[in-house]
């Protein structure tokens, strides 16, 4: 894998990244990252570092909104410059009374602790996951609702999400006896480390210290029920809830408690959004996921405790071949993404950008069909050009069992 995968603009912005980039090592010593608190009203990008960032964040609340450009033009920066951004444009650093260098400090924290390494679960999933969630947060059904508490809390369990993120998935790590998997008894492992780290580092900032203890006790609670709503094992729970709550509109927006509901299916949706993208961007986050499959199956050859099963998608001898990946990417698409926008659409009456999204989804699942059999032969997989790999996957795949957490 590649991560300068070429899309659409890039060798025409390549030039201007690379001028921009002789403004990163000013930014890196700006007065802000020195810690000096600077008296006039902060910009949130230092005066010189203008351009092609700044005019990207103009149109943050865009659906084609590229987070790949975005992570360059900031020099991997993307996850602080963009919620930097997001805290200002919606008045939370205003309204919580929030010091700008604590909360810049906070944010260098969450994204560095998300692993580079990660083809997938890094910083730039986190930073696209968090621009999904802003475009979320405006739908007219659920903005008009929203408060500056769930309006922050969605936009830091986003960010926060998957932070530590080992890039490995939960049966892989019940199987090595991970102390994660024993500390959290097996269940929701990842999701429990990413709250728990979040807020571990939100104490260790003191972002929120001076709010009220009730504050921070709720705030700390909430935010490990929205992260713990991304564990893809209990798809099916909260898409049953979704439903029922549509067929019986009683969905109250003006309760706290179904406001949070709404925010963890957000979540979610922002979290698996990537087959909604458009295509160049969407296949971009493919490769990825496959390239951290790739990895994971590398990394199960090591361990030869690990029981290698032909039932086990994750740890199927033929993963080395493309076809496995493939065929999830189907399945992932077909019973889990459509099924959540579809309601996601339903609940926004068919907004504009949900609209958007379902016409991206059916175009990628067309495409990723008439891609997969080609791609099979050139990575000399089974020749078959069959995207099937058995019932056994596809009922995994169906209740959201794999274990794959985007
Ligand atoms: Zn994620």
């Amino acid at each position: 894998l590649s991560t300068d995968t070429t899309h659409s603009g890039e060798i025409g912005t390549k030039k201007k990244v690379k001028r921009l980039l002789s403004f990163q090592r000013y930014f890196h010593t700006s007065r802000l990252l020195r810690g000096i608190i600077p008296q006039a009203p902060l910009h949130l990008l230092d005066e010189d570092y203008l351009g092609q960032a700044r005019h990207m964040l103009s149109k943050v609340g865009m659906w084609d909104f590229d987070i790949f450009l975005f992570d360059r033009l900031t020099n991997g920066n993307s996850l602080v410059t963009l919620l930097c951004h997001l805290f200002n444009s919606h008045g939370l650093i205003h309204h919580f009374n929030l010091d700008m260098v604590t909360l810049h400090r906070f944010l260098v924290m969450v994204q560095e602790d998300y692993h580079s390494q990660n083809p997938y679960h890094n910083a730039v999933h986190a930073a696209d996951v968090t621009q999904a969630m802003h475009c979320y947060l405006k739908e007219p059904k659920l903005a008009s609702f929203l408060t500056p508490l769930d309006i922050m809390l969605g936009l830091l369990a986003a960010a926060a999400h998957d932070v530590d993120h080992p890039g490995v998935n939960q049966p892989f790590l019940i199987k090595t006896n991970h102390h994660l998997a024993n500390l959290y008894q097996n269940m929701s492992v990842l999701e429990n480390h990413h709250w728990r780290s979040t807020i571990g580092m939100l104490r260790e900032s003191r972002l929120l210290a001076h709010l009220p203890k009730e504050m921070t006790q709720d705030i700390e609670q909430q935010l490990g029920s929205l992260i713990l709503a991304t564990d893809i094992n209990r798809q099916n729970e909260f898409l049953t809830r979704l439903k029922a709550h549509l067929h019986n509109k009683d969905l109250r927006l003006e309760e706290a408690h179904d406001r949070h509901f709404m925010l963890q299916i957000a979540l979610k949706c922002a979290d698996i959004c990537n087959p909604c993208r458009i295509w160049e961007m969407s296949k971009q986050w493919s490769e990825r996921v496959c390239e951290e499959f790739y990895r994971q199956d590398d990394l199960t050859r090591r361990f030869p405790t690990i029981e290698v099963t032909g039932e086990d998608p994750v740890l199927c001898e033929n993963q080395k071949q493309i076809k496995i990946p493939f065929f999830k990417m189907g399945c992932f698409m077909t019973y889990i993404v459509e099924p959540l926008f579809r309601e996601w659409a339903r609940f926004t009456g068919n907004s504009p950008l949900s609209e958007n999204m379902l016409s991206h989804l059916a175009h990628n699942k067309a495409q990723w069909k008439s891609l997969s059999p080609r791609q099979h032969r050139s990575r000399g997989g089974s020749g078959s050009g069959s995207d099937h790999a058995g019932p056994g996957t596809e009922d995994q795949a169906q209740t959201g069992g794999e274990g794959d957490s985007p």
